[in-house]
Formats: C-alpha cells, structure tokens, sequence
C-alpha cells in the first residue's frame, strides 16, 4: 500500500539544477515527485509527503503525441496535489494527484516498438549509473560486454562494470584487467554475492540520491545482488516472493526500489527486455564495416548467409573482412531476429486474448 513516511527529496534523485528549473512550476502550485510504477495509465509517484497514486492531467496526455513524452518509471513529474482538506469531501482521504508535466530526463532508455515502424518507446527515466554485469563462472565474454556498454552509453548513464561469481574464479585480477581494457577509465569491479566481496564498492554507487540499474544476460545473479543491496527487511519478502513465483525474483509492484542505504534501483520488465532487444539494436553500430560494406549486396534485405551476390561474404573471402567478425556478426543478428520474431509473437497473442475478451464482452451484453 502507499507509504505514509516522509521522503526527502535529494535522496530520491532532486538536485539543485532540478529545484532551479523547479522554480516556476512551484510558483504556479505544482509539487515535484518522482515515478516509482507504472500500470494501466496510474501512476506511483514519491514525493516528500509520501506516496500519491496519480493520473495524468488532460493536457499531458493530449502534448504526448508519441509514448515518448508520456511519463515512466524515473521521471520527475510537477504534480497537483488535492490534499485531504482540501478536496470535496467525498474524495478518499489518500492523497490523489495529477501529473501536470515531465520534467526533462537526465538520461532515458528506450527501445523502437516491435513490428511497428520506428517508434521510439521511452522505458526507464533519469538512471544515473548503469552496472553492467557479468559472471566469472566462465572467461568473460568480451564482445558482449561491449554491446553492453554501448547500450548504457546510448541511454546517457555512467557504465560499470560488475564481474560477479567472483568466489567462482582462480584469477580474479586478471579476469578484471581483460575486461578494463576494454575501454578506457571504465570501472570494473569483482563481486560475490556468496562472500559479499565487492558490496562496499557496489553500495557506494548506489547511495542516497543515485539511482542505478543492472544490466546482463540473465544468471549472472542480478535479482541476488539487489536483494542483498535491499537489506534484510525487504530481502525476507522477496523471499517470500520468489517462492511464489517458482523461484524468480520479480519485482511486479515497486519497479523503483529504494534501498537500505537511499539509493534508487530501476528494475521493470521492460529494462530486463531491453537488455535482449537493444544489445542487438546496436548492432549496426558495432558492426558498421559490416553493414557498409552490405550495402553492395545485391539484395537489399540480404542476410549475408546463402544469397548470392553478397558483398558482406566477398569481403570474407578475399580477406578484407576478418572471418570471426563475419561469424560474430551474423550469430547476433540471428538472435536479434529471435527476439524480434517471439516478440511479435506475444504480441500477436495478447491481441487475439484482447479480442477474445471483447467478443465475449459483447455477447453477454447482447444476452442482457
Ligand atoms: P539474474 O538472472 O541475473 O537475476 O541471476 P540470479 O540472481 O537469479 O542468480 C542466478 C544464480 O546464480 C542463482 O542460482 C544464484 O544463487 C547464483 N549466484 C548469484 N550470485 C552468485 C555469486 O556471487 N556466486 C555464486 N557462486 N553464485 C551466485
Ligand atoms: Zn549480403
């Protein structure tokens, strides 16, 4: 339910710059909160006094023409409030607000909507650090954790890197030197969620006021790390939770979680499938030699496999393009055209659920 505690708003992520450009609205009546959940249009949104539940206003919803303005999880709202005193007095005595505008993102996620034509959908508002992690269970996977950083990168936060399992591994050191070379000044951290090693360093990037996610292929003990960064409190009811939910750890109701020590952690469903789609969006961008080089291939939709007159395969056999490149490049691609294809497939599903549910809708209406 709502919590009634007080917040303070620089541990939710205020800073001066967003109480300067604050000033007008706060003039003109407006209180700033933050978005902690999303669902069917409502709105869970912290503010100083405590939790509101909020819609948006009219004109909000009119000026975003595309999902791109409407707000998500982490954006900072001007909100009116309609206090208990000051509300008719058949208004619930929970404070209920409208969102009356987004404050502009520091940083934000999003994706292009599936089997649509480039539509940009905002996921995740305002993340200051992206940890990217990892497990050294196995030799990190280099490649991946590029496309990783790219993906933090394009959102507009701070990439770190996490190499977790780190009670997995003989050669700690050398694993964390491979993988800082990838780039230069990237942090690269060893952690353990069996020892706790590496949770200072971790909690350190997650402290009041900063708000983090976690990205990484599933397994890599991302839910582990934040239910230890959760605390004990809450770490016994996601227990409880991911009982319930055989054995996953899912965190359906608060997507902005707040941690023991006031940090803001950003874990939605859309940000773990952004992980899968975005990391293969990107691909153009990794492997730009190769789609230049493409763009001689006779077929315009080639898939640089069997077609003949590929360009992309040329360049492979007379050496100006490296084999295990080609290799790389066409295994991402073949997982990006998964997910494309399941996605639709979901999509196709709920679809024909939602026109189910309306057929039926309608015939009891008609047996009335
Ligand atoms: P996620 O899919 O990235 O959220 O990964 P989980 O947190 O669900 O963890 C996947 C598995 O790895 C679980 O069985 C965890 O117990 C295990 N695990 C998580 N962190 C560590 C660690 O630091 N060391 C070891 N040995 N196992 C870990
Ligand atoms: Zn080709």
């Amino acid at each position: 339910m709502l919590v009634p505690a007080l917040m303070i708003l620089t541990d939710l992520g205020w800073t001066a710059q967003r109480a300067r450009d604050f000033l007008p609205h706060a003039a003109a009546g407006l209180t700033p909160g933050r978005v902690s959940l999303e669902h069917n249009h409502v709105y869970r949104v912290m503010t100083e006094a405590g939790e509101v539940l909020a819609e948006l206003s009219g004109r909000v919803r009119h000026l975003a023409s595309g999902s791109q303005a409407l707000p998500v999880v982490g954006d900072w709202v001007g909100l009116l409030v309609a206090h208990a005193g000051t509300a008719p007095s058949s208004a619930p005595t929970t404070n209920r607000a409208t969102i009356c505008l987004v404050l502009p993102r520091t940083s934000a996620f999003s994706r292009q909507e599936a089997g649509r034509e480039t539509r940009e959908q905002v996921i995740a508002a305002n993340i200051d650090t992206v940890l990217i992690v990892s497990a050294l269970d196995a030799a990190p996977n280099l490649r991946s954790l590029e496309r990783y950083l790219i993906l933090a990168r394009q959102g507009g936060a701070r990439p770190v890197i996490i190499l977790n399992k780190a009670d997995l591994c003989a050669d700690v050191p050398a694993a964390v030197a491979a993988v800082a070379a990838l780039a230069p000044d990237l942090p690269v951290h060893a952690s353990s969620t069996h020892d706790g090693r590496g949770f200072d360093t971790i909690a350190a990037y997650c402290a009041a006021g900063q708000t983090v996610a976690f990205l990484g292929p599933s397994g890599v003990g991302k839910s582990s790390i934040i239910n230890r960064l959760l605390g004990h409190e809450t770490l016994k009811t996601a227990e409880v939770r991911a009982k319930d939910r055989r054995g996953r750890h899912t965190s359906v109701h608060r997507q902005m979680l707040r941690l023991e020590h006031g940090g803001l952690v950003i874990d939605t469903p859309g940000m773990r499938e952004l992980q899968l789609w975005d990391a293969s969006a990107s691909l153009g961008q990794t492997f730009a030699d190769v789609e230049a080089l493409g763009a001689a291939c006779r077929f315009r939709d080639c898939r640089h496999a069997q077609e003949p007159g590929c360009a992309v395969k040329q360049a492979v056999a007379n050496g100006q393009l490296a084999a295990a490149r080609y290799e790389s490049y066409i295994k991402l691609a073949g997982e990006r055209d998964l997910f494309q294809r399941r996605h639709d497939e979901q999509a196709q599903l709920a679809e024909k659920r939602l026109g189910r549910a309306a057929s039926q809708a309608m015939k009891s209406r008609g047996g009335q």
